[in-house]
């Protein structure tokens, strides 16, 4: 027997004996699957299975999910981490309710139309709930296979080699994952309880702890992508392996090329910035079909060119399905930030300024309203160019030895229902002000900005009466002092 098929063989024999009684394993309902899956990326088995079941009870199903809101669903998910993934589920159950009428499709390239599912957990969802072939390479499958036939390996096309041979997708792929938690472990495989040793290429070569290559650090590129159309006003598309539609990334027939824009996009470890092109073309190339434009949104996309195509106003999205998943902005120190306090007395004005602003925006476009923010100001770099000004108002008023920062954090945001890219916004935001060692809540005017390349900008105007936060500049026979400060907000952030 060849060593794939021998391989294949042992693996799904050792399950079958072997395999531990997980929850979701009772029935293989799609939906438990899915849930566990997600569950199980980037958090340990124990954890999973404490908050697996209550999960479950609180949304029996997808339909109960798509209905949830964002917050119910993060509430119920509190206490795994990596709270997008809860996000993603929720936005996920809704497109399956709306596009699939409520049951997971069976097929790698429809599932990677939800959003949260990626490669694997298609893969996953595909071959553990619907026992169809299709690869999957997760952490544990890329040490096992790494240590079956070396590093070089082509750890997705054997993947899909090894499940390619088997009598049953759902107990190969299990097999995989089981074996590589159970015994191929990162340190100190249990190679001597192992079915696949006598394949094994490290335990002939006494190389076991040969582990998968180091992932590269981040690695930023750049790409083009062209919206060609025809006289028709179709758009020039190309079917890529998965089975989604791609932009073409050369032109060589077209004419009257118009750079339309950029942004920017990670894959993995890539952070991709794309410039798109428009242009117009008569010929298909090979491998491309020209596509009506009423026919964009029924066909699978990856989520960059659905941005491309939003850019180049080919398809009018919704803001749901352009930027689906919610981020985190961050906000850095930057020329660019800046926070102005303006005071004012009877006989002069003056602002201080800084751009030392720090802190994080969450923001998901489909549901502005569960945005958060929150903005920490250093108070001891105000700077009012003027010494005197700036030693009086840090010393005396601001007292900022014992509170060198003023703080916003948001506890609500009102928002219209949906934010599109490139659209100025107008949302309210509650939240604790703090300053000058009290906090005090209040609520404030910001208008937001979402930029295609993965930018926020957010811009505040508001008042503080300085007697609420115990600041009391005297007033004297000569001066009136203004309580009221204005504070301006202007702020840039980027996606992490
Ligand atoms: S023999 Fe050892 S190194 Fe090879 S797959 Fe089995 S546990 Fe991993």
């Amino acid at each position: 027997m060849p060593t794939l098929e021998r391989i294949v063989r042992k693996s799904e024999r050792w399950f079958s004996t072997h395999q531990r009684e997980l929850p979701w394993r009772k029935t293989y309902n799609p939906y438990h699957v899915w849930i566990s899956e997600v569950m199980l990326q980037q958090t340990q088995m124990p954890v999973v299975l404490r908050f697996y079941d209550r999960f479950l009870d609180r949304f029996p199903s997808i339909a109960a999910l798509a209905r949830a809101s964002h917050d119910d669903v993060t509430a119920a998910w509190s206490g795994l981490g990596y709270y997008r993934r809860a996000r993603m589920l929720r936005d996920g159950a809704a497109v399956v309710q709306e596009r699939f009428g409520g049951t997971l499709p069976h097929r790698v390239d429809e599932l990677m139309t939800i959003p949260g599912i990626g490669r694997y957990t298609a893969g996953a969802i595909a071959s553990i709930a619907h026992d169809r072939v299709a690869p999957i390479v997760d952490g544990n499958i890329e040490r096992i296979l790494t240590r079956l036939f070396g590093p070089r390996t082509n750890l997705w096309r054997r993947a899909e080699e090894l499940v390619t041979l088997s009598r049953s997708p759902r107990i190969f792929n299990q097999a995989l994952m089981e074996i590589g938690a159970l015994l191929c472990r990162p340190q100190n495989p249990q190679c001597d309880r192992c079915p696949l040793r006598a394949e094994c290429r490290a335990f002939t070569r006494g190389n076991t702890q040969l582990a998968p290559r180091k992932r590269a650090g981040s690695i930023s590129i750049r790409r083009r992508l062209y919206v060609v159309r025809d006289r028709r006003g179709r758009i020039l598309m190309r079917r890529d392996r998965r089975g989604l539609f791609v932009l073409v990334r050369r032109s060589p027939l077209a004419v009257g090329r118009k750079w339309l824009g950029r942004f920017r996009h990670t894959i993995m470890n890539q952070q991709i910035s794309f410039d798109v092109f428009s242009a117009n073309g008569q010929r298909r190339t090979a491998n491309c079909s020209w596509i009506a434009t009423k026919d964009l949104e029924k066909l699978p996309h990856p989520s960059f060119v659905r941005k491309a195509l939003h850019l180049a106003g080919a398809l009018l999205l919704t803001a749901t399905a352009l930027f689906a998943e919610a981020r985190t902005y961050r906000i850095a120190p930057d020329a660019k930030n800046m926070v102005e306090f303006h005071a004012e007395d009877s006989y002069d004005a003056f602002d201080g300024r800084t751009n030392k602003a720090t802190g994080a925006i969450t923001a998901d476009p489909s549901k502005p309203g569960a945005s958060t923010v929150e903005v920490i100001i250093d108070m001891n770099s105000l700077d009012t160019a003027n010494s005197l000004r700036n030693r009086e108002m840090k010393e005396l008023y601001l007292e900022t030895k014992q509170h060198p920062t003023c703080s916003f954090k948001s506890t609500s945001v009102v928002a219209p229902e949906s934010i599109a890219s490139n659209s100025p916004a107008d949302i309210t935001v509650t939240g604790d002000f703090s300053l000058h060692g009290v906090t005090k809540r209040m609520t404030i005017p910001v208008r937001v900005v979402l930029i295609p390349d993965g930018r926020i900008h957010a811009t505040s105007t508001f008042k503080v009466h300085m007697p609420d936060f115990g600041i009391n500049v005297p007033n004297n026979i000569l001066v009136t002092v203004n309580n009221d400060v204005p504070v301006r907000l202007d702020l840039w952030a980027n996606a992490k």
